[in-house]
């Protein structure tokens, strides 16, 4: 018996009666109708481990992977069973025994390491003048070749840095706030223009932004893989800067990082906001804002952010619906995984790339021009999908709309 199995509380498990309403929701039953996939199916796996009749092995590990953690049993579950909770725990034991799968070691490897990432960034930039980018509106994403995968999308990087680390931007109107900016890795290497469009919307609804550097990634990527301690060596040393600055509050417009930053960060001195948290509060100067031409707008709502943080599933209606010239069209299953869950793309791609299909004919259907999400996996993995389907709608954050009907009149 695995001792660290033993700290899985059974109750947890225990609480678990084995109705199956999980199967109905859970996306990666619903593309292998396997029942080891739904939490119903890893539940009983863990318990028989935990009581001994089952082993920890390389299966199970597999197994325990075989998850976007998308919370959908969670928020179902009549019973109330922690289900990220066991499954995190479940996976720590079985990285501790057999240690990180080759996809996230390297993953997490460079997102331990700022220069690294830098590194990384900076190879991917080089790429983009040599790699043939798409035509398609998807963000000028570029296919690149993954072993085990084929050809797969990634987003072409082709703007600078984000280099404005330790400098703070005043508020463009009165001063309702100061807030620290959280980045994260994608949108301080990847998605350089949304970070400066998040900056820019902010400061144009009064908060003044500060970007600090030593900032490192939030972990997430380390703690959903099973690596617990690397993930609290990047949690102390963000808690440390983080708590080190005079601000009202923290921001982020990562939906993993937020969710990450306000359920695993047990020691932070200020609060965290998802992105739209803050611009919800300002549904009176959005009023004043306009759509540069009529836009048809739909929304993927990140499962970090719908379940992970139960922000309510109204708020990207409200915000878009308040700026004239934009119409909000709803999606079916808009609250459906996109099929990225971090390392689960890597690890299980073709379950992966079937949920993605799914979300990208919803998003399709709905014949809005473009499509709009808060979280960089979401948008790297939606662009993907709708490139697959040969689909002119590009894939777009909150802030890049936003910042489009401001008008004129930014600090950076
Ligand atoms: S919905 Fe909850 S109680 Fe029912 S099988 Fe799934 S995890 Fe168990
Ligand atoms: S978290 Fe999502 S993918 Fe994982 S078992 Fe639950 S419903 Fe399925």
């Amino acid at each position: 018996m695995s001792k660290k199995f033993l700290q899985i509380k059974q109750d947890w498990l225990d609480r678990c009666v084995r109705c199956g309403s999980c199967r109905n929701v859970c996306p990666v039953f619903n593309a292998t109708k396997e029942e080891p996939s739904v939490s119903r199916g890893k539940i009983s796996l863990i318990d028989m481990i935990q009581k001994g009749y089952g082993k920890l092995d390389r299966e199970a590990a597999l197994l325990f992977k075989k998850c976007t953690t998308c919370l959908r049993c969670q928020e179902i579950c009549a019973m109330d069973v922690p289900y990220e909770e066991i499954i995190l725990k479940a996976r720590e034991a079985a990285t501790e025994k057999f240690g990180l799968f080759p996809q996230e070691k390297a993953v997490t490897s460079i997102l331990k390491n700022e220069n690294m990432l830098d590194g990384a960034g900076n190879l991917s930039r080089l790429a983009y003048l040599f790699l043939k980018p798409s035509k398609s509106p998807q963000n000028a994403v570029t296919r690149i070749s993954i072993p085990g995968k084929g050809k797969a999308v990634v987003p072409a990087i082709k703007n600078g840095k984000f280099n404005y680390k330790d400098r703070l931007f005043p508020a463009m109107a009165n001063k309702k706030a100061k807030l620290i900016y959280f980045p994260g890795c994608m949108f301080s290497r990847a998605y350089v223009d949304t970070s400066r469009n998040i900056i820019k919307v902010l400061n144009h609804l009064g908060y003044e932004v500060f970007v600090p550097s030593q900032i490192v990634c939030c972990g997430a990527p380390s703690l959903h893989a099973g690596d617990t301690k690397g993930f609290k060596k990047l949690r102390e040393k963000n808690t440390e800067v983080l708590n080190t600055i005079e601000a009202d509050g923290i921001v982020t417009g990562c939906a993993t990082c937020c969710h990450n930053l306000k359920h695993n960060y047990n020691d932070l001195n200020k609060p965290v906001f998802q992105f739209l948290e803050i611009v919800v509060e300002n549904l009176e100067t959005l009023k004043n804002w306009k759509a540069k031409k009529p836009l048809k707008i739909t929304w993927h709502h990140p499962c970090h952010i719908v379940r992970g943080q139960n922000i309510d599933k109204s708020t990207p209606r409200k915000i878009f619906e308040t700026i004239s010239g934009i119409t909000y069209i709803e999606m079916q299953e808009s609250d459906n995984c996109c099929g990225m869950g971090g390392s689960f793309k890597m690890i299980h791609p073709a379950i992966s790339d079937k949920i993605q299909e799914r979300k990208s004919l919803n998003i399709i259907a709905t014949g809005a021009d473009t499509v709009i999400t808060e979280c960089p996996g979401c948008i790297m993995n939606i662009a993907e999908g709708l490139e697959n389907q040969k689909s002119n709608m590009p894939c777009k954050h909150t802030a890049d709309i936003l910042a489009e009907c401001i008008g004129e009149g930014t600090n950076l």
